[in-house]
């Protein structure tokens, strides 16, 4: 079986914990510190404030932001759960713009459509490892005074014109197990804004400044030293990560190009992808089924994955919520039902590549 991730860390991660074992500070401490000096550069920002996972760190950016009660946030349809979550958690209203084909990111035209005197925030999400098309965003952003809130959990070090996923306004990031860079559970929050990073360091703390001493309603949002000292031997070595996605990637798609029905991933023009996912999309013309397809991966041992089935409010639990502002979207509903995700990560041998490549090929050829 070839799995779609895989988590594996060597001697210096053992290492790193073993020293926070050692050291007796095991809750956040200098090596959650070090982590966020050491990941504000990867987001090209001033300031990162480590929080103890990727929901959180989209709550608290969104906390900190002061809305009201029917104040609106645009986010993609095509996302995973946590990011209408956290929008619902903040107390917040969810409103969705369409995505594009391209990029499977929100479409700014459409986000633009749907700004009202309501919207406070626009919250792009960068899928599977590549930016939206933040220019246009930004100027509506600032057209209209909205916040800019990246859902950059899948987007660790992606670019756009030279500039860092994370560092247009509030930037979010996961460390989940089975992101780019793991702590196990972890998040982070960036920002050049630094009233917003002293906000959030303070309501990441129960609200409290200096002892007893509270100055909002807080909450313990804290990362442990004993997590963030798994994460920075994979610090050292992320560039090197990413080239290697970059190279599984470029394999896949000259691998299967010219396939019938099967549209593969591109890095659009100005943009660093850093390829936490791999992702095509088959349309009607295809030989199989999406779903034909996947079974027949896995009996092929192809480990595979739809991320996500679904728009993400196409569920009752949302559809029935007056907080989820419901909308077509045309684009975002067929390419759930037609996405798939292959294996990209840095574990694929040159013949697990070639593998993938054989098997897509016998399943979708002519
Ligand atoms: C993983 C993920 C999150 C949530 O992160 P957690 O660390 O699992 O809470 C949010 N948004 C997107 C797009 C994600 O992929």
């Amino acid at each position: 079986m070839i799995p779609i991730t895989a988590v594996s860390f060597g001697p210096e991660e053992e290492q790193r914990v073993l020293e926070v074992i050692r050291s007796g500070i095991i809750a956040q401490g200098p090596v959650v510190a070090e982590f966020e000096r050491r990941f504000a550069e990867i987001a090209g920002t001033e300031h990162a404030i480590a929080v103890n996972n990727g929901t959180t760190s989209l709550i608290a950016s969104i906390q900190v932001l002061d809305l009201k009660p029917g104040d609106e946030v645009i986010t993609s349809p095509f996302t995973f759960v946590a990011t209408l979550n956290a929008i619902l958690e903040a107390g917040a209203t969810a409103v969705f713009a369409d995505i594009r084909e391209d990029d499977f990111n929100i479409d700014p035209a459409n986000v633009r459509s749907l700004v009202t005197e309501r919207t406070k925030a626009i919250m792009p999400v960068h899928l599977y490892g590549q930016m939206a098309d933040m220019d246009p965003i930004a100027e509506i952003a600032e057209e209209f005074g909205l916040a800019i809130i990246e859902d950059s959990a899948q987007s660790h070090g992606a670019e756009y014109r030279g500039r860092r996923a994370g560092s247009y306004g509030l930037g979010s990031f996961s460390f989940y197990a089975t992101k780019n860079l793991t702590t196990g559970e972890g998040g982070m929050i960036t920002t050049n804004d630094a009233a917003l990073a002293d906000k959030l360091r303070v309501l990441r703390n129960q609200g409290m400044r200096a002892r007893y001493q509270y100055e909002v309603a807080g909450n313990n949002y804290r990362l442990t030293d004993l997590q963030a000292a798994l994460v920075l031997p994979q610090l050292d070595r992320y560039d090197g990560i990413v080239e290697q996605r970059q190279r599984n990637a470029a394999k896949l798609n000259e691998g299967l190009t010219g396939i019938r029905g099967l549209h593969l991933p591109q890095q659009l023009e100005g943009r660093r992808h850093v390829w936490h996912q791999y992702t095509v999309r088959l349309d009607d013309t295809a030989k199989l089924s999406r779903d034909a397809f996947v079974e027949a991966l896995g009996e092929a041992g192809i480990g595979c994955g739809i991320y996500y089935p679904k728009v993400v409010f196409d569920y009752d639990a949302y559809l029935t919520n007056p907080l989820v502002k419901t909308s077509e979207v045309p684009v975002a509903t067929r390419v759930a039902a037609g996405s798939v995700s292959l294996p990209v990560h840095v574990h694929l041998s040159d013949e697990d590549i070639e593998t993938i490549i054989a098997t897509v090929r016998r399943l979708l050829g002519e």
